[in-house]
């Protein structure tokens, strides 16, 4: 389980806090999704997590262990992170997922590493691309190469930032089905940031959503309402049930 609790950070003394007190649980298997305007400090809370930020108070506890206190190895072994757009530089599909067990084998590779990157590439369906040079590849199966390399570390959590920002509509439903289905079968956790509410909607089991340095709405789908859409976004929105899901339409910026 995820438990952050109590966690404030700024950048700059002389500036105010960024978050200002967060608390936010997740459970084993998980899949929490991130909400909030830009700037709200969504990046800023996941780079603590993954140790890039040091927060100046509060905790980040994974299974009974202070995440913050770990080293860099040891936590990469726990929490693995998909960006928005990750650069592999010229290396080819295996190689850059290979790079994903590094906390593992330290200087040199094993034939154990090289096994555990052949089974993601093959779960994955990934084989046929395996000698590609990555950066010939397109936005969605690069982004899929990023989420096999986080599977490589076998993290307990993985933090994905906004992993659909880049692609088109059918590599996004593509990504977070993929996403979903590694989550339900490993029991990973994730916490992923989506700024897409109908996405977040069919993706997130519990919801989270960021103003003014604290977690100002947390829940399942329930919390979701036009509501705290207007609190946290200001727009109007409504909510309609089609076929048994719930969909959001609207987004009126808001003219109170
Ligand atoms: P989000 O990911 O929700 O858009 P961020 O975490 O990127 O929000 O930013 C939260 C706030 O922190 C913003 O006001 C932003 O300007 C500020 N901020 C982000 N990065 C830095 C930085 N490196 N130095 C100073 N302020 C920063």
């Amino acid at each position: 389980m995820l438990s952050i609790d109590n966690l404030t950070f700024r950048y700059n003394t002389h500036d105010g806090n960024v978050l200002n007190g967060v608390n936010l649980q997740l459970e084993d298997g998980q899949i929490g999704i991130l909400l909030g305007k830009n700037g709200s400090g969504k990046t800023t809370l996941f780079q603590s997590i993954l140790g890039i930020r040091k927060p100046q108070k509060g905790a980040i506890c994974f299974d009974g262990e202070d995440l913050l206190k770990l080293s860099r190895k040891e936590r990469a072994r726990r929490v693995a992170y998909v960006p928005q757009d990750i650069q592999f530089g010229a290396l080819t599909v295996f190689d850059s997922v290979l790079l994903g067990r590094v906390s593992y084998f330290g200087m040199k590779s094993s034939s154990e590493d090289y096994k555990a990157v052949e089974t993601i590439l093959r779960e994955m369906h990934l084989e046929s691309l395996a000698q590609r040079n990555v950066e010939e590849l397109s936005g969605g199966e690069r982004q899929k190469i990023a989420i096999a390399r986080a599977m490589a570390q076998a993290p307990r959590l993985m933090v994905f930032d906004e992993p659909t920002g880049n692609l088109d509509i059918a590599n996004e439903q593509l990504i977070m089905e993929e996403a979903k289905k590694l989550s339900r079968e490993k029991g990973i956790s994730i916490l992923c940031s989506l700024h897409d509410l109908n996405q977040a909607l069919s993706f997130g089991d519990r919801f989270f959503f960021l103003k003014d340095g604290i977690v100002r709405y947390a829940g399942g789908q329930e919390i979701i309402t036009p509501e705290v859409i207007r609190d946290i976004f200001d727009i109007d929105v409504r909510l309609v049930v089609f076929d048994g899901e719930t969909y959001i339409i609207g987004g009126k910026p808001n003219e109170r």
